[in-house]
Formats: structure tokens, sequence, C-alpha cells
């Protein structure tokens, strides 16, 4: 289909090559994708933009298409490096209200209104008469401030912030204001998910490649060129998840050659492995009919991607990739010990575990989470942790993605040496039969682990999938024998106020998944019961600076209406007895049904810490196991009974 594109008429000043991308430009994307539902149209726009920053951009730069890339999905760096944005809303009204003269109050009741702090400050800038005209705002002018501020810390960080986001408010025009509060808050709200970026990367490349070849390429070579373009891209992007390394690798050898130049790279964490729910061993026979399969423990701890580069240096990544060396300097302490002499580089996939170094045994995850984050000293550690390797990734140069587990299993016990207490193998079995896998799932429960986590053992099906929530991977929880089902990770959106002695915090919370496409949090039930009061207190303190005037654009609230909205930072792990459609949620509506989906008697577990709000649950995961609870409990009244 033609591309939609924006017109030189929406470019303010203009925009020759070699100049820098105009930030009005970018403003002008973000409102015509934000101006339709169609993922194509969303698409095509995105691609248009892309294709223009990368022909006018000069010889040799990489950097703008870069910068670009990095504001359409909201962050400033890889994951790894810890940059965020996220400003709270209460800097940014100060901000907004230096930067116009007007007051807080009026601000804060348009706010009330409008429920988009990004339209008020636009809105804001409007209204406001100035003698003149500022000059445009470019693309890496705002990058580097939006680095500045996001970058700033310590002794009167506050109003440093405040101040360089006054100074960028007073140079934006139009639709600039809106957007560059909406970067700051951490979210755009334009429903641009990241994988779409990714696909419009490569359709702008392979545009670009067709219109400087001065050939006519026919309509069936071109699409052909893209998705074969899309999928290599995606693929080199999963194993070197780095717009720094992918970009100029990119632009500089093109799409044929950025397999040979973008690998997986020590120090660079790969987005891990998931795995889908299963609810009986016979339902894992069914799925592995005729496959070579193993069972492993599943650790109760935090997923840990350790790396080892040549230079020495080791580094331990969370499942977010987040930077955790510095919450677990015992392993990083410990590790080496564990390394046999032929091991020069390996990435590991493994699960930390907090373990009684005295009695050996494991201890739950809950151990774990009272940790800091940072800054951890090893003498100051109470609770010790055990490595439980399941995987290498990479060894010595090489990386692993792409042979079997049988293989990668085998170079793991090659490679590495348990020390008791501090590094082991995961456990695991290869036993095919429902009885010795009921057995050791047994045992593992008995050995304080979550159940078992089953997977392919060879050929393709067996090969490492990085970002992926796989079929080749089960997981087999003893929660789900007892008929509970898989626990959900929900977004808390709202609170209600506690009622008799609970007044002073909120006895209720209303709770959402993420639809990754339409980048909405859909309401799916509200939860109450089961909180002790020092729970409730804790909530209470976590989230009171999450309050909002206001539910956020982005949260599709149906029939709920709690007494207060919160940003949506924080994420719970819940267990549910059931789930049913309901007219007055919104969780994967018009998936199953034109209603949505809610939990029946929720239960909360655990703060999940170690999750963006972007990795809860989604949509599309509710509606699956909607449908399977459909099929059970048909399959059940077949058998004539709930035995
Ligand atoms: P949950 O941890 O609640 O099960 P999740 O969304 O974090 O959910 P899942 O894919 O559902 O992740 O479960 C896999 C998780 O189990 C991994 O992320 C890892 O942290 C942990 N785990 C423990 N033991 C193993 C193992 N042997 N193989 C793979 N993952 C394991």
């Amino acid at each position: 289909a033609a591309l939609l594109r924006i017109k030189e008429v929406d470019i303010p000043g203009g925009w020759k090559v070699g100049q820098p991308v105009p930030y009005a430009a970018l403003a002008k994307t973000f409102s015509l994708i934000e101006s339709t539902t169609k993922r194509l149209e969303k698409n095509s726009y995105l691609t248009s933009f892309l294709l223009l920053v990368i022909q006018r951009s000069a010889k040799g730069d990489w950097n703008s298409l870069l910068q670009t890339v990095y504001l359409c999905i909201n962050r400033l760096s890889p994951d790894y490096e810890g940059i965020e944005l996220g400003i709270g809303e209460s800097l940014l009204i100060k901000a907004i209200a230096e930067s116009t003269g007007r007051s807080l109050a009026v601000i804060k009741a348009d706010l009330k209104r409008e429920g988009d702090l990004g339209l008020v400050a636009m809105n804001s800038k409007t209204s406001q008469k100035t003698l003149f005209k500022p000059k445009p705002l470019t693309l890496p002018f705002v990058f580097s401030h939006l680095k500045d501020i996001a970058t700033t810390s310590g002794h009167s960080s506050q109003a440093k912030k405040v101040s360089i986001i006054t100074k960028l408010l007073a140079a934006c025009q139009g639709l600039e204001a809106k957007y560059i509060i909406r970067s700051l808050e951490g979210k755009l709200r334009i429903g641009n998910a990241e994988r779409s970026v990714l696909v419009a990367i490569a359709n702008a490349v392979v545009l670009a490649e067709k219109e400087a070849s001065n050939k006519n390429w026919s309509n069936e070579k071109l699409i052909k060129r893209l998705e074969e373009s899309t999928l290599r891209i995606k693929s080199v992007y999963s194993e070197l998840p780095s717009y720094d390394k992918v970009i100029p690798a990119l632009l500089n050898v093109g799409i044929d050659g950025l397999e040979e130049v973008c690998k997986l790279t020590p120090g660079v964490p790969l987005k891990p492995m998931l795995a889908k729910p299963t609810k009986a061993i016979g339902e894992v026979l069914d799925r592995f009919e005729n496959q070579h399969f193993t069972c492993e423990y599943k650790y109760d701890g935090e997923r840990a991607q350790v790396h080892k580069l040549e230079d020495g240096s080791v580094a331990v990544f969370s499942r977010n990739s987040e930077d955790m060396s510095k919450k677990y300097p015992d392993l990083v302490e410990q590790l080496p010990k564990c390394i046999k002499e032929t091991t020069k580089s390996f990435v590991l996939d493994a699960e930390a575990v907090a373990i009684d170094r005295k009695t050996g045994k494991l201890m739950p995850f809950q151990e774990l989470s009272r940790r800091k984050r940072k800054d951890v000293k090893v003498e100051d550690i109470q609770v010790r942790v055990c490595l439980f390797a399941f995987d290498l990734l990479y060894l010595n140069g090489e990386p692993l993605l792409r042979k079997p587990l049988s293989e990668r299993r085998k170079l793991l016990l090659e490679h590495f040496q348990p020390i008791d207490g501090e590094f082991n193998f995961a456990k695991a079995s290869n036993s095919q039969s429902v009885e010795e896998i009921q057995a050791f799932l047994e045992e593992s429960v008995k050995d304080g682990c979550e159940g078992l986590m089953v997977k392919m053992l060879d050929g393709e099906p067996s090969f490492y999938e990085p970002s992926r929530r796989s079929v080749n991977w089960l997981k087999l929880k003893k929660d789900y024998l007892a008929g509970v089902g898989d626990s959900l990770d929900l977004v808390v959106v709202g609170g209600y106020y506690g009622k008799g002695k609970r007044t002073n915090v909120y006895g209720a919370f209303l709770l959402a998944c993420f639809d990754p496409d339409s980048e909405e949090y859909q309401t799916i039930c509200k939860i109450g019961t089961g909180f002790s009061d020092e729970i409730l207190q804790s909530h209470y303190n976590e989230l009171k600076p999450l309050e909002l005037e206001k539910a956020r654009g982005d949260v599709n609230i149906g029939g709920a209406k709690p007494d207060i909205w919160f940003e949506p930072k924080i994420v719970w792990e819940v267990l549910t007895a059931d789930l049913s459609l309901s007219p007055i949620y919104t969780a994967a509506h018009g998936t199953v049904d034109e209603r949505g989906i809610s939990l029946r008697f929720p239960r909360f577990i655990r703060v999940r810490d170690d999750k963006h709000v972007e990795d809860a649950t989604a949509s599309e995961q509710v509606a699956e196991m909607y449908g399977r609870q459909a099929l059970a409990n048909r399959d059940g009244k077949k058998k004539g009974g709930d035995d």
C-alpha cells in the first residue's frame, strides 16, 4: 500500500539533507500515529518518517536514526544502562507552571478535566502570548536534554530537573510540548509497540535501498524483500538487543551483512525465553508426543543471566535486562571458582535462589526480595544465594542459541563445576513416563521448588528462543495441580478507601492486565480480601506517591469506579479460582467475547518488583487462560463430573 507520509508544511523551518532532525517532524509523526487505531496505518507513518531520517542523514551519520528510534520507544539507552525517564507528576506540573506563568492550581484543575498532562502543557503553551518565536527544536537537542534530566541525581537534583524541563518547554511550538511531557512521564501513549518499531526500521531500510538502487523493483520483489528483512532484523535484535549496536551496523553494512557483525555478545543481555503454563502431566505428554523432552526443577528465586567477558569481568542481569551485579556481589565473587580453566567467556541462563548455608535448604523467593537492589556489601549479606544454571547460551566466542538443548546442556556440564551451596546445575530428569514425572514433581516441591520446567531436548524445537513465551518450554507448578491455575502478574491502577479501622489505608485495589498491541491497561478485577494490616500499610506507603487526579488515558477503565487512581508502576502476582466474562472489566475484550474477562476470588501472592508494567500478563494470555478453562470444563462435563 502507498506510504502515509508527513508533509513538508508540517516541518517548520524545513529539513534539508545533513541538517539535524527537526523535533517538530517527530511530534507530527507521533500525532499521526496517535490519530489512527489501525496498526498498518500507524506503521506506515512511522516507516515513512524513519525513511526520511535515513535519506536526510549525512553519509556516516547513524546517530540521527539511533536517537529517533530511541525517542519512538521512549528510551534513551539500552535497558541494561538503567537510564530511565518517568518523572513524577508534581515535578512536571511545577515546570509547566514556571514556563507558562500559569498557577499550579489552574494546571491541576486542567489535568483533572483532561487526564493528560501532555495535552495540558500544549494547551497552556498555546494560550500563552509570546513576543518572539523560539528557535525550532532539534531532535538531538531534545534527546540530550532528556538524557540530562534522566541522569541528574544527588544534591538539589529536583530543582535542576525542573529547570531543564522549563527551558525545554519554553522552546516548544505546536504539538511539541505534548510529546515532550509524555516522554518525560515515561509513556508516549500513541499505541506504538516496540515490536512495530523494529518492523518500521526494517521497512524504512528496504525502501531506502530500493529508492537508491535506480532500478525498477517489481511489487513482488519489494514485498519479498520487506518480509525477509523484517524477520532477519527481528532475529538479529533478539540476539543482540541493543540499538546502539544494531543501528550503526545496519547503516554501515546493510541488511545482508547484519548477521555477520551483530551476534550475541557477552555484556549485552538477551531477553530470556519464557514458558507456557500447563495444568496436568497429561497435557505435557500430549504436547510433546513422540518427542524427546526433559524435566528440570523450577527453582523459586530470581532469573539471573550471567555474562563473563573475555576481559574476565562478570555481570549478572535480571529478566528485564537490568544490571544486578550490585544486588548480587556475592554471586559475582563466588562464580570464578565454578568456572573451569577452558571457559574464557560465556552467557549462562540461571536462577539465583536463597539458601540456608547451614542446612543447605532452599528458601522461598521472598528471602531474596528483601535484599536491596543496589550497593549490597558482601559482608552485610544475611541470606546467601546459590546459582542454579539451566542453560548455556554462549561459550568461548560462539553463540549456542541454535544448538539443541541436549548439546547446550552437555557443554554446560563440561565447562563448569558445582560447589556446594554456591553453584549447581538445575536438577534434571529425562524420564518420559507419567509415574516418574509425577514422582519428580513431588520431589521438586519437597526440595523447596515451585514445580517443574519441561523442555524440548533435541532438534530445532529445542533451540533457545530469546524473548519468546514458547510452547517448547512448559511450566508445571504444584499449584496448577490443585486446580487453581496459573498465577497472573497484574498492574495496580486504582484503589478503594478502607472501611472501619482501615480508613487510613486503601482497603481494596483495582488491577489490570496489559495489552502490548494497543499499549493499554485493561481492568480485570477488584481485589480486597486476604491482606493483613501490615501488608495494607506497606501497599499504602508504596502507592500513595503514585496517586493521580484521574485515570491515565491509557487505562481502559470499563465500568470500574475506584476512589483513587494510580500511576501504573507496581506489579502484583495474583492467583484466581476462576475466570469469567464480565460487563464491568475490559481485560481481553473483543477477543473471546465483546465483554471483558475478570478474575473470580483473586488472591494476592506477592509484589513482583522484578517485572516492569509492560511485562504484566498480556491480554492475549488472559484470553488463552479463559479458553483453556472453558475446554477443561467441557472435558470435565464429558467425563461426567469435576473429579
Ligand atoms: P513465574 O516466575 O511466575 O512462573 P514468569 O513470567 O516470571 O513467571 P515463566 O516463564 O512463567 O516466567 O516461568 C519461568 C521462570 O521460572 C523463569 O523466568 C525462571 O526465573 C524460573 N525458573 C526456575 N527454574 C527454571 C528452570 N529450570 N528453567 C527455566 N526457568 C526456570
